[in-house]
Parts: C-alpha cells; structure tokens; sequence
C-alpha cells in the first residue's frame, strides 16, 4: 500500500510557491534529475525562495506532498497562465539521476498515486503528462521515465488504475485487463477509435476496417488499417455494420432496448456511480462516478437494458458502462 504523508509549504510561502488556487485536470509527470529523497526533496522545496514547487515527490518508500491539490504549482515550464502550471498536479519522481531499482520502485508508486488522483478528480488518462508536454523549452522531463520508455510507464498507470478497481479480489493481478480476441487480418466493425493504443483522443461512431497490429495489454489494443485509429473490445464485432449492442447472441435473453431511450440522471444528483459491464452494479465495484449536478443533470442514450432497473450508457470519461436508475434514485427514463 502506498504511504502518503503531507508536510504542507507553510501559508505565508503560498505567495511564492503556490499562490492560485487550482482545480486539477492534468496530472504532470516529472522526475526530479538527483538522488534525494521525497522527504529531502519536498523539504528542499520548501525551504527554497525559488518560485518552483511540486505537489507531490514519490520515492521508493513513501509519497510526501508538499502542496495541496486545490492549490497550484510551478513546474511545467509553460508560464503564469499556463495548463500544466494552473491546472497540473505536479508528481516528482525521486532518485531519476542514477535510476536503478529505487528509482523502478518510485515510478511504480508514482503511477498508483497517478491512478488514485485520476480517480479523485475525475482525470482521464489523455490528461497524464510529461513536464516536456507542456514546457515552452521543451525541457526534457521526466528524462528516465522516457528512456525506459514512456509508452511503458503510461501502461503502468493504467495497469494501477485498472488494478485498484478490484484490489479487493487477490486474483484480478497479474491478468492483462484487455483481450486480444481478435487477431491481425480480421475485418471488424467498431464504435470506439482512440488514437493511440493508450487512449489519445477517443472517438465514437461507426467504423470498418482490418485489423493489421495488436498490441496484448493496451487499452486500444487493435490497430485498424495501419493507422485508422486504435479500438478494444468494446463495441467491436465481426459482422460489418452491425451495431454491436447484443444483436449477436439471439439465444441470451436480455430483454432489448427500445430504440432511442434516454436516461436523465437529474442535476440534483451529486454522484451517480458507474459500473463496468462486466461486473454486479452494487456498491464497491463501482469503476467511477459521474456528477450529473455540476453539469445540470446528464442524458445519455440508453444502449441497453441488462437487468431490472439497470441500464448501459455510453461515457466519456469510463467508456460503456452500466447505472443503476432504480425507483427512488431519481433517474428519469424517456
Ligand atoms: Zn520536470
């Protein structure tokens, strides 16, 4: 389990280190190019009167944050008004500058403490960053995580994201969370295209293509016509121009939905807790939560009806998932 620990930069430094207040969308990933501790970096950090601050720094051992969520941090090197600095959570990977297994160790609890705030403030993981994805001088931060490969430490992100759903089931480890069921040269249909095998920027609509890459592990892991986009088991089939919502599989008796329902989770709601739709919609294995209130209540398209009182919607934040909108949960149905 990861250790988190906070030694806040005293209120009369805010005005220096920290002096907006902030609402996280990004998750900005650094590594800090010596061989200190969290701890030590953290309280260097403080101490300084440099105008340069971080949220979090992460070692093999522990997590200390030195700056709260709701504050914002300079880092990013993209300016006073810039996203990575005003919107970015800033996450110090420790002991980059001579790497080895206590610098392996610290990006693997990076990338929990990453997954855990994608979770808290409703991040995707298109918006985790390096530092050199927002620096004007194209600083080349986080210099190890990218040469090992940062293709690699965003699939470890993911792999902790996916993995913390179901931390409570000892057996959910070690077993990649996406399929590969279908091979190089299958023709499929599809409703999602990302654009990358990690997520990117996710599309929805309706595609045809050959599958020509399939990376097993990845988010998106078939690659469609060697560059349409890359898609996943969720809303792919092989029966070209088919809707995927179970028109394969006459014999299983879920009752079809009718055309075009919507659902209308109302604004008075705060939380309303989505599930992945392959496990029971009750409370604990929920995959994350929408905020039908900070948008005015929420209407999705019903895609379909899997059992009483629950429905599938499409999100975009958690893909297709499954709510409940039960009689008192006040989920409007049209
Ligand atoms: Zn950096």
């Amino acid at each position: 389990m990861l250790s988190i620990f906070q030694s806040l930069v005293p209120k009369e430094k805010w005005d220096i280190k920290c002096p907006y207040a902030m609402k996280p969308e990004y998750i900005v990933v650094h590594n800090t190019a010596n061989d200190a501790s969290a701890r030590n970096e953290i309280s260097y950090m403080t101490r300084n009167d440099k105008q340069i601050s971080f949220h979090y720094a992460v070692d093999d051992k522990e997590v200390i944050q030195g700056i709260s969520d709701n504050r914002n941090a300079w880092h990013a090197g993209d300016g006073a008004y810039g996203n990575g600095n005003r919107k970015g959570i800033a996450i110090e990977i420790c002991y980059s500058k001579s790497g080895g297994v206590k610098f392996d160790k610290a990006e693997q609890n990076a990338a929990e403490l990453i997954a855990m705030k994608m979770k808290e403030y409703n991040i995707p993981l298109s918006k985790v960053k390096r530092h050199y994805d927002f620096a004007t001088d194209k600083k080349r931060c986080p210099h190890r995580t990218m040469d090992k490969g940062w293709e690699r430490f965003f699939t470890m992100v993911q792999k902790a994201y996916e993995g913390s759903e179901t931390a409570s089931k000892p057996t959910a480890k070690p077993k990649p969370t996406t399929s590969t069921k279908y091979k190089v040269g299958t023709v499929v249909c599809t409703n999602t295209l990302a654009t990358s095998s990690t997520g990117g920027k996710v599309y929805k609509g309706d595609w045809k293509g050959t599958i020509t890459k399939v990376i097993a592990g990845a988010k998106y892991p078939y690659l469609l016509n060697n560059g349409t986009g890359w898609t996943n088991d969720t809303g792919i089939d092989t029966d070209p121009h088919v809707p995927s919502t179970n028109t394969g599989s006459a014999s299983t008796s879920k009752p079809a939905a009718p055309k075009k329902q919507t659902v209308t989770l109302p604004k008075t709601a705060k939380e309303w807790r989505v599930y992945k739709t392959n496990v029971a919609p009750i409370v604990g294995n929920e995959c994350g939560k929408l905020k039908p209130s900070k948008f005015g209540g929420l209407t999705y398209e019903i895609l379909a009806k899997p059992q009483k009182d629950v429905v599938t919607i499409q999100t975009q934040d958690y893909g297709k998932v499954n709510i409940y909108v039960g009689k008192g949960t006040g989920a409007i149905i049209k």
